[in-house]
C-alpha cells in the first residue's frame, strides 16, 4: 500500500449509496469492470457525481499497482486531481447542448472516434453520457455499435432518471446501478458534518430535499433557492384569504413562465400535504418545518376534508399540464378550487 493510499483524504466522498459503491468496489477488486454502466435514480439524487467518482477511481494512479485501478480514489494523485478539475484527457463528458432538444449524433460519432484512439495518460478511456435518455433514436443506435464491440480499455458511464427511458437494445448491454433516495437523517447529518450547516437549517433542507442529496447541496450552495421557496410559500399562505382578482393575477404570473410552473406546483403540493397532516394533528411530520405556526393555524380553519381535496386538485392540475392543456386555464381552475378563509 502506498503512502498516497493511506492518506486520510482517500475515499469516494459520497453521502449514502453504500451498496452501489460496494458493488463497484467488488468489481474493481476482482478486476471485472464492465464496459458500460447505467446509473439511474430521480433528479438531483447524485447520479452524475457518482459517475464522476467512478471515473476518477478508474483513472486513479494512487493505488499499489499502477496497472490496475484501486477500489477507492486517492483524491490526491495527479490523475484524481485532473478528474476533479475536469481536465483529464481520458475522461470525456457527453451532455445535451443547452440549446438542443437531444444529444446529437455528432457527439456520439466523436465518442466513437475518441474510443478507438489510444488513451493519452490513463489506463482507460472513460466516457460519461449525462442524461443518456436525451439521445434520440439515431444517436442511441449509433452508440449501440460501441456497446456491441467496445475497445478493451473503454468504459461508458450513462446516467438517466429511469431505465425505461432507454432503448431495450441499449439496456441489455449495460450494467444497471440504481441509486435510491436517502433517509432525511442521513442528509441532515451530512449537511452538518461536511457542509457546516447549523442544526435547524440542516433539518429544514433535509426535509425539503426528500431524499435527494444533490438537491440538498444545491440548497446549501445557492441561498436563492431557499429564499425563493420562502417567498413562494408566503404567497401561497395568503392565497386562501385573497380575492378572485388577486388569485387570477397569480395564475397569470405563474403561467407566464412555464419552466417554473411545475416546481411551484410541487412546492404547493408539499404545502397542502403538510396541511392535511396538520389537520390530522400530525404537525411533527410536516416538511415545511419553518412554517408550522401558519400551517397549524390555517389547518384548523380549512379542515381535513378541504385540505385533502386541495392536494388532489393540485395533483390533477399537474397531470393536466403533462397532457399539454392550456397552463393559464388550468391554473385559473386551480385558483378557484382553493379553499376560502375569511
Ligand atoms: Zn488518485
Amino acid at each position: 500500500m502506498t503512502a498516497l493510499q493511506q492518506t486520510p483524504q482517500s475515499g469516494w466522498n459520497i453521502t449514502g449509496h453504500e451498496y452501489a459503491i460496494d458493488r463497484l468496489r467488488r468489481a474493481l477488486a476482482a478486476q471485472q469492470v464492465r464496459h458500460a454502466y447505467l446509473f439511474t435514480g430521480p433528479e438531483h439524487i447524485g447520479k452524475t457525481l457518482f459517475a464522476h467518482r467512478f471515473a476518477q477511481t478508474l483513472l486513479c494512479v494512487g493505488g499499489p499497482d499502477l496497472r490496475v485501478a484501486p477500489q477507492t480514489p486517492c483524491n490526491t494523485c495527479l490523475s484524481c486531481r485532473k478528474v476533479m478539475h475536469g481536465n483529464h484527457p481520458d475522461l470525456h463528458i457527453i451532455v445535451r447542448p443547452p440549446d438542443r432538444q437531444f444529444i446529437l449524433i455528432e457527439q456520439i460519432r466523436a465518442l466513437q472516434s475518441d474510443s478507438a484512439r489510444k488513451t493519452l495518460e490513463g489506463r482507460r478511456n472513460v466516457f460519461i453520457i449525462e442524461g443518456a435518455h436525451e439521445m434520440n433514436a439515431q444517436a442511441a443506435n449509433c452508440l449501440l455499435k460501441t456497446l456491441e464491440e467496445p475497445e478493451p480499455d473503454v468504459v461508458l458511464l450513462l446516467t438517466a432518471p429511469d431505465p425505461g427511458l432507454l432503448l431495450p437494445t441499449v439496456l441489455s448491454r449495460v450494467q444497471q446501478i440504481t441509486l435510491r433516495l436517502l433517509a432525511s437523517t442521513q442528509i441532515k447529518s451530512a449537511l452538518q458534518e461536511q457542509w457546516g450547516v447549523d442544526q435547524e437549517e440542516a433539518a429544514l433542507i433535509a426535509a425539503l430535499a426528500a431524499g435527494r442529496m444533490g438537491w440538498a447541496v444545491q440548497a446549501v450552495e445557492n441561498e436563492d433557492l431557499l429564499a425563493e421557496r420562502k417567498v413562494q410559500l408566503e404567497t401561497l399562505a395568503k392565497l386562501p384569504t385573497a380575492g378572485k382578482v388577486q388569485r387570477f393575477e397569480i395564475a397569470q404570473r405563474l403561467s407566464a413562465d412555464t419552466e417554473k410552473t411545475r416546481p411551484v406546483l410541487e412546492l404547493w403540493l408539499l404545502w397542502w400535504r403538510d396541511m392535511v397532516l396538520a389537520a390530522h394533528h400530525c404537525l411533527d411530520l410536516t416538511v415545511n418545518v419553518d412554517m408550522r405556526d401558519i400551517l397549524a393555524q390555517q389547518a384548523t380553519q380549512v379542515g381535513m376534508r378541504e385540505a385533502e381535496r386541495m392536494a388532489h386538485a393540485i395533483l390533477g392540475t399537474m397531470e393536466a399540464l403533462d397532457q399539454n392543456v392550456n397552463t393559464r386555464a388550468a391554473l385559473e381552475v386551480l385558483m378557484l378550487d382553493l379553499p376560502v378563509i375569511t
